[in-house]
């Protein structure tokens, strides 16, 4: 069965509507949103190209934690312990502004928010900055 499926493009903060293309489940295609108040018909290269990492071999569909050299597919539960037992250990161990955050123009504002709060609050720097100005 054919459908065309509203969303917003997850390639940057702009928020384009699109309309996925979709056949028996799958999407095969992106087009613009013709009605959507921000981009209103129009799309930039990446977002007419939307579609390809959702059904791409190369996307990592669990995480992964690297022990002695080399990378295991692991639970979200293990990753995140993982993470929260590394970033407190070098805390610990060279101080709260030995960490720094990067924030993306890829997720939304209120991700951002967290993160810059989890950053200030939870590790305690001032150490974050954001993809767009690298
Ligand atoms: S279509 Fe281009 S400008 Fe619009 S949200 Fe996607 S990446 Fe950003």
């Amino acid at each position: 069965m054919y459908k065309l499926v509203p969303s917003v493009c997850s390639y940057c903060g702009t928020g384009c509507g699109v309309l996925f293309e979709v056949l028996d489940g799958r999407i095969l295609g992106t087009l613009p949103l013709k009605t959507h108040p921000v981009n209103e018909g129009k799309l930039c290269i990446k977002g007419w190209n939307l579609h390809e990492y959702v059904n791409s071999f190369m996307r990592l569909q669990a995480p992964r934690v690297r022990i002695n050299g080399r990378l295991h597919q692991v639970t979200w539960d293990r990753a995140i312990q993982f993470a929260a037992d590394r970033l407190k250990k070098v805390i610990a161990e060279h101080g709260p502004d030995s960490v720094g955050v990067l924030a993306s123009a890829k997720i939304t504002n209120e991700e951002n928010y967290l993160l810059q709060k989890f950053a200030r609050a939870a590790v305690g720097t001032n150490n974050v900055d954001h993809c767009a100005r690298l």
